[in-house]
């Protein structure tokens, strides 16, 4: 194999990035290198040109007026993140773009944002802000440790899927217990922390599909995870 290049597009990093989202592309990023492979970042943002070639697709959370600030050239490129999607592009959305991947969301002034629909998800703004360390579980993944903070309550329909099942904290809302949801290789989560640093079985699932769709193999390295391990085990310690 010559060339062991991956894209990884980074979804809106100038409106949609906060809580440490970013942390997410710089794990993507140094287990790449740490698998040996060589990472190749674009930032994409409002009028920016769609990228060409897409590995891994990474979007952060942001404030009600960076949802609104992205929402048309969102709308735009909706097309070709949903043929993306159907085609088995690994991708994270935390907390704001999650909750656009969805079919909408009502925010709290009654504008209806209309999402890309690639999740089975609706949003309603709510008075109540569900903030705090959360622990979900995943049968792939085991524990998912990470922090939330939205006030937007999400709820799965039919289609939906969740991705993880909430032991402590909220999740999607203050009643069901699902976190997030899947659709192919696209996880919509509320947690950011960041997420990745303190759960990387998510990153190397993210790494091995991508390398495998455009290399046809993966040999994986061996990481040393104890800080990551570490920082779980103070994160999950942790009051709500
Ligand atoms: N504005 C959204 C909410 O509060 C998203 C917040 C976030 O991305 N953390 O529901």
């Amino acid at each position: 194999m010559t060339n062991r290049e991956i894209t990884i597009v980074h979804l809106y990093p100038e409106k949609m990035n906060i809580y440490g989202d970013n942390g997410n592309v710089l794990v993507l990023k140094r287990r790449l290198e740490w698998h040996g492979y060589e990472p190749h970042v674009i930032d994409y943002n409002v009028g920016d040109a769609f990228p060409e070639h897409v590995d891994i697709l990474v979007g952060g959370g942001g404030q009600d007026s960076g949802q609104i600030s992205i929402h048309d050239d969102l709308m735009k490129v909706g097309p070709r993140l949903q043929e993306l999607a159907d085609h088995d592009t690994p991708m994270l959305l935390v907390c704001g773009l999650y909750q656009l991947f969805g079919k909408f969301f009502k925010t709290a002034d009654g504008t209806n944002l209309k999402g890309i629909g690639i999740f089975d998800i609706e949003t309603h703004a709510t008075n109540e802000r569900l903030i705090g360390n959360v622990i979900s579980h995943n049968d792939t993944f085991g524990d998912i440790i990470g922090y939330e903070n939205h006030s937007g309550q999400t709820y799965l329909g039919e289609r939906a899927q969740p991705f993880a099942r909430v032991k402590k904290g909220a999740g999607n809302n203050s009643q069901d217990k699902h976190e997030g949801a899947r659709y192919r290789n696209v996880i919509g989560t509320y947690l950011h922390g960041s997420l990745l640093p303190k759960n990387p079985r998510i990153a190397d699932f993210m790494i091995e599909i991508a390398v495998r769709k455009r290399y046809g193999d993966f040999s994986p390295q061996v990481i040393d995870d104890l800080f990551a391990d570490l920082a779980r085990d103070v994160a999950s310690q942790r009051p709500r």
